[in-house]
């Protein structure tokens, strides 16, 4: 049996730590669609994992969309008279609406408010906006901000460039024995917003360095992509490999203190859909689980019907849903470290999962074997264990009948997963089992009747 065994827990507060120092590192980053904050971004990340760096042309043609244009953002600012700035890019990269067209004006507070954008219902947080697919300009800032500024001439000036370039992603490839593929996809386009990017981003790069020291099975492929064109632009150029893709998670809003939310694949009875809700039911923690909706992160592009792939998104409050979305508050204190490990964890033991899920075939179908003969109840202490791996032992005999794989036996027997996998060994070592490989599981499926 090819068993990849789980790593010994790694400490959980040094985890937590390494992962909010990341986000720090990156949070000042002015991330957008394009631009050397994406560039810059993938070199930091580069240093836990190698990365390949991608660069996709402007005027690229990709489904039904084109690669656009490459923003570049040097400063932006709107002056008093007496040369203040009373908004400045210099000390948040949010007070600028992304992808402004360059702008140097002189105008009054009248012409200037229809671009001032601010959240009313909290008057203290400066709101992110992007304006990617429309030539515009703006800027964010605080709503009492906005109240206080004085009716006087300012100088308005937004240096930036909308120019040919590219459309950055960084990917890393992990080859296992198999070229089954695992897929994890994480949004790197936004700028100083810790849960909705940067705890996606370092919970992805963590798990890459993990699953490249260990053996594995499977094979993994991560990717750090701008959300929809990055996915969009991705699958464009992946097309012809993406039938060896048979589980993927899209990782999004991991690091703030609500329950863990999973949202289904749109087909909704996936593998990796039954191995993240088995993880999350044996945790000792509230989660919950909703199905597909064509809105929210890339799921939307990997599960669009052209594709269907068995894809999931695993975030804590969904997309939207926690009241410092897309603002100034989505800050590195929203984000706990604590609660960017416990994400990390919960995807590192999906991945034991998916690792360690075969189909067997029992060898002695006709009647139950007689177990105690064999000896398979020796290593084991009280009553009560006997008692449980012999009903493990059951199951797994009972279902091994070239359909049921382990995850669905561990589902069907209300059992761990990791006890139906130990009885699953136990039998194979006592030649009880054998492990059905793809094509053998895809002949027994064509003659199912
Ligand atoms: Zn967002």
């Amino acid at each position: 049996m090819t068993s990849t065994q789980p790593l010994p827990p790694c400490d959980a507060t040094d985890l937590g730590r390494d992962l909010h120092a990341l986000a720090a590192e990156l949070y000042p980053l002015c991330r957008s669609m394009t631009g050397p904050g994406v560039r810059r971004t993938l070199e930091i990340l580069g240093r836990l994992v190698p990365l390949e760096l991608h660069e996709v042309p402007t005027g690229t043609q990709v489904l039904d969309w084109t690669v656009p244009r490459e923003w570049q953002i040097r400063d932006a600012y709107v002056k008093r008279p007496d040369g203040q700035r009373v908004i400045d890019f210099k000390r948040s990269n949010l007070h600028v609406v992304h992808y402004s067209v360059p702008v140097r004006a002189r105008m009054s507070l009248t012409e200037l408010r229809p671009h001032l954008h601010t959240l009313p219902d909290h008057p203290d947080w400066v709101p992110y906006r992007t304006s990617y697919w429309t030539e515009d300009w703006g800027f964010c800032l605080s709503h009492s901000q906005l109240e206080r500024l004085e009716e006087v001439p300012y100088e308005v000036c937004i240096d930036s460039t909308l120019a040919e370039g590219a459309l950055s992603y960084g990917e890393l490839f992990v080859p296992g024995e198999s070229r089954d593929e695992v897929l994890f996809s994480c949004h790197i386009c936004h700028p100083s917003l810790a849960n909705d990017n940067l705890s996606g981003m370092v919970v992805a790069a963590y798990l890459a360095r993990h699953i490249s020291e260990r053996p594995r099975r499977l094979s993994y492929r991560f990717l750090f992509i701008p959300a929809t064109i990055g996915a969009i632009t991705w699958l464009a150029r992946n097309e012809a490999c993406l039938v060896r893709i048979k589980h993927g998670l899209v990782l999004a809003l991991l690091g703030h203190s609500d329950p863990v939310t999973y949202k289904r694949s749109r087909r909704g009875n996936t593998p990796i859909d039954a191995a993240v809700a088995h993880v999350l039911a044996l945790r000792d923690q509230p989660y919950q689980i909703v199905g597909f909706e064509p809105y929210g992160h890339d799921e939307r592009q990997f599960c669009s019907p052209g594709f269907n792939l068995p894809i999931g998104c695993l975030m804590r409050a969904p997309h939207g849903q926690f009241p410092e979305y897309h603002s100034s508050a989505d800050n590195l204190d929203l984000v706990r470290p604590e609660n960017l490990a416990d994400s990390w964890a919960v995807c590192a033991e999906v991945i034991d999962v998916l690792e360690n899920n075969r189909s067997y075939l029992n060898l002695c179908p006709k009647g139950e074997p007689q177990l105690g003969r064999r000896g398979l109840y020796r290593s084991l202490g009280g009553a009560m264990d006997r008692q449980a791996l012999e009903r493990d032992l059951l199951w797994v005999l009972n279902l091994s009948d070239g359909v049921h794989d382990l995850l669905s036996i561990a589902q069907q027997a209300g059992r761990p997963f990791t006890a139906i996998q130990q009885a699953a060994y136990l039998l194979l070592q006592h030649e009880l089992l054998r492990p059905l490989t793809d094509e053998s599981a895809a002949q027994t499926e064509r003659c199912t009747p």
